[in-house]
């Protein structure tokens, strides 16, 4: 543990069933052959349940009803005991229990549970101080690094220097919503697994409730992307509006970039919203545009018109949505850095106009 932090919340079953179908012939190609990697790299689109996912992960190495064991004579490996595969942790043993609230011996998360914190050198000290210490379960000690494009130079350096000899009983899990933030070395030392992003309708009931309006639900589950984590704020009351305001901007950029600007100046996880706004926008118009569909949202069709307007071609505002999507990730990585927050975002906003 690196630090006291509110306990995450359970997966969803739903979505550890959805990110199954991805998983299973992994963990049964791992069953089989009697190997683990030592170390994985889960990506995909953020807020589609990577780290909830990574957790679940960890659970299946240490669960105590699983047979997955450290077998000294041939490295990773299952006891011969271990007849039956199973793709699902017990999630009641106490294993999984102390793994789900932070609390095995065996687990550690790294770093901030605030993903708008670079993972810092700091945050390694206690994986740095046990190298030699064996696994206390007697079978693997499992180091999880969520968003791991946080990672400092410094502390990248430190993983990568373990990656290339880890200690026999250790098992990264690092997780990105995108490979090409990391350092390549450290990628290429990791057994990727690309997650999917959710299909409407899985999104659909994980969000279910008779209260919830019907067209805030397809407007928000257009502009998810397929991410869980974005339609739940995007349907949340309290987030609602600074969506709304994302999309006034949209209409009439000059009108709201100062109401914008501030808003999202105002902390760290504001400042993210902000980018994953404009970024669902961003995909909402180029995945019409894609598709030859005309564009619906009033909004987003005005700033369709300005930004033809302004560029001549259909072809270079394509390009320009494009590259500002560029933009928007490396934005996100920004922010995780010691930066004049409030001056990306006017750099940030200021390029739509
Ligand atoms: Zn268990």
């Amino acid at each position: 543990m690196t630090q006291s932090r509110k306990p995450p919340e359970a997966i969803d079953p739903l979505l550890f069933r959805f990110h199954l179908k991805t998983l299973r012939p992994l963990l049964e190609k791992w069953f089989k052959n009697k190997q683990v990697p030592q170390s994985i790299l889960l990506c995909g689109t953020s807020g589609i349940g990577k780290n909830d996912v990574a957790r679940e992960l960890a659970k299946w190495f240490l669960c105590e009803k699983i047979s997955l064991t450290q077998d000294l004579q041939d490295g990773f490996g299952f006891a011969d005991t271990a007849s039956e595969f199973t793709p699902h942790p017990c999630g009641n043993c106490s294993v999984c229990h102390q793994i789900q609230n932070d609390q095995a011996l065996d687990f550690t998360s790294i770093g901030s549970a605030d993903l708008s914190q670079s993972i810092k050198i700091l945050d390694l000290r206690s994986v740095l101080e046990t190298q030699g210490r064996s696994a206390h379960g007697g079978k693997f000690r499992v180091f999880l690094l969520p968003n791991a494009e946080r990672m400092t130079i410094q502390a990248a350096n430190s993983i990568l220097k373990i990656l290339e000899e880890p200690p026999r009983d250790w098992i990264f899990i690092l997780t990105t919503t995108d490979p090409s933030l990391l350092l390549p070395t450290i990628v290429s030392r990791c057994h990727q697994c690309r997650l999917r992003p959710l299909p409407n309708d899985e999104l659909k009931k994980m969000v279910d409730s008779p209260s919830l309006d019907h067209k805030k639900l397809q407007f928000a589950l257009k502009l998810s992307g397929g991410s869980l984590t974005r339609l739940k704020v995007f349907l949340s009351e309290s987030q609602f509006q600074h969506i709304e305001l994302i999309e006034r901007f949209f209409e009439s950029p000059l009108k709201y970039y100062s109401e914008l600007v501030d808003w999202a100046s105002s902390g760290g996880p504001q400042a993210l919203l902000l980018v994953d706004g404009l970024e669902a926008f961003t995909h909402e118009l180029l995945s019409e545009t894609a598709k030859n569909h005309p564009i619906d949202n009033p909004a987003l069709k005005s700033h369709a018109k300005y930004a033809f307007r302004q560029l001549g071609s259909q072809g270079a505002v394509v390009e320009f949505w494009m590259n500002q999507t560029e933009r928007l990730n490396q934005a996100r990585l920004e922010l995780t850095k010691p930066i004049n927050r409030k001056l990306l975002i006017q750099d940030l906003v200021a390029s739509w106009i």
